[in-house]
């Protein structure tokens, strides 16, 4: 890269805080920063001309937990542990609602609904079984009555009659998303510096270092990278994780009319536009999976396109485009708010529901820097 002296000044000049990776965690943190101490310069570096990893490739469902899913964690980590995390992710679509207007981010309040395979008949009857208890839940921690509700799903014929919605969730356009977000930043002075592909952190020297052999001081760092922290941090408990993704063209009498999720919320889809969007399946793959590549297998591209002909025949001829992005997850669901060292901060493994931990984590990560 030919940087004149300018740009060089511009990207080398040390701030108050430095932030790596521009991805929902990247500028909630930066925006929560200034506004507690708006006089704290913040600079936000990332590699991408564009973020690059999961905030504008993921599906946009504004979501915080399935039955199946709870009773899942629960299984796995315990009530308390449970609520505590979906409390993040509620708090956190709070955050981001109170930051982004409804239409900025092109937010549909259509509710969320969990459909189960005719063959799941014990998921299925488990999850009915549970929703007053997940609904005393989220009543006593949320603050949300009724949540979930048995419903009678009549259009999507190959998938079981009986299915459960939650009311309080929503989707949005995670591009418009994070540009209100970016705008926001921008106005609050924080800047994004793209195309700064940071290769190590010199923790002696307080230095990082990029593949364009620039060194950049730093006084505080804030590390955002998600899914691809253990390229800079190895010691960081979070791996990658890819989704694969695709989006139809418009199709006639689209029959979804909210964000749905099925197989424990590995598999997800919803109506954009009149498109049909369906995504992740990687749980037919767990390990072939946990990659921080970009890229597509045949194996979950044909997995998708079967569940696509069964949401709506003869749409797989249909498929306008397909996608990948890398999330980050590790041995909890609890993200990672971790001091790496007495100057570095890192904000990583947001999983699954990012688009609503998100916010947290960067307030989270703000009140640990400024405290
Ligand atoms: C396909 C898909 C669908 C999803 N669907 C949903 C959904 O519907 N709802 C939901 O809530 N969540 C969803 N998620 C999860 C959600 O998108 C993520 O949890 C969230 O976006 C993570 O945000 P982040 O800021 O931590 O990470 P990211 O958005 O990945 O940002 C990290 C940034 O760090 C940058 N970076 C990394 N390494 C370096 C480096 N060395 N130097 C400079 N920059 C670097 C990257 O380029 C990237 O921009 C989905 C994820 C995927 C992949």
């Amino acid at each position: 890269m030919n940087y004149s002296f300018w740009e060089k000044k511009f990207i080398q000049t040390p701030m108050d805080l430095t932030i790596i990776g521009s991805g929902i965690v990247g500028l909630s943190a930066a925006i929560s920063i200034k506004e507690k101490q708006p006089w704290l310069t913040v600079k936000i570096l990332e590699r991408g001309s564009l973020p690059y990893g999961a905030s504008t490739k993921n599906a946009g469902f504004s979501c915080f937990g399935s039955v199946s899913e709870i009773l899942d964690d629960i299984q796995q980590i315990g009530e308390e542990q449970t609520m505590e995390i979906v409390k993040m992710r509620y708090q956190g679509l709070k955050i981001l609602k109170s930051r982004v207007q409804p239409q900025q981010m092109e937010y549909q309040h259509h509710g969320g609904t969990e459909l189960f395979r005719k063959s799941d008949n014990i998921l299925k009857e488990q999850c009915i079984n549970s929703i007053v208890y997940c609904n005393e839940l989220m009543h006593s921690h949320l603050d949300i009555s009724n949540c979930y509700s048995l419903v009678k799903n009549r259009k999507l014929t190959a998938y079981d009659t009986d299915a459960i919605y939650n009311a309080s969730e929503g989707i949005i356009n995670p591009v418009a998303m994070m540009n209100a977000l970016s705008r926001k930043a921008a106005d609050l002075g924080i800047s994004v510096v793209y195309g700064i592909n940071i290769t190590e952190v010199d923790r002696q020297n307080k230095v990082i270092k990029t593949d364009q052999h620039l060194i950049i001081e730093y006084k505080r760092l804030i590390v955002c990278t998600n899914g691809f922290t253990a390229a800079l941090f190895p010691e960081l408990e979070v791996v990658p994780a890819r989704n694969q993704v695709l989006i139809t063209e418009k199709l006639d009498n689209n029959p979804l009319d909210s964000g749905y999720h099925m197989d424990k919320g590995y598999v997800y889809f919803r109506n954009y536009e009149g498109r049909i969007l369906l995504g992740g399946g990687r749980n037919l793959d767990h390990s072939g999976e946990l990659t921080d590549q970009f890229g597509h297998t045949a194996l979950i591209q044909e997995y998708l396109k079967k569940i696509l002909e069964e949401l709506y025949p003869g749409a797989s001829s249909k498929i306008y485009h397909w996608w990948s992005g890398i999330l980050g997850i590790g041995p909890s669901k609890y993200p990672i708010c971790k001091w790496v060292d007495e100057d570095i901060i890192a904000g990583v493994r947001l999983g699954g529901m990012g688009v609503a931990i998100g916010s947290y984590l960067g307030e989270m990560l703000a009140c640990e820097v400024i405290k």
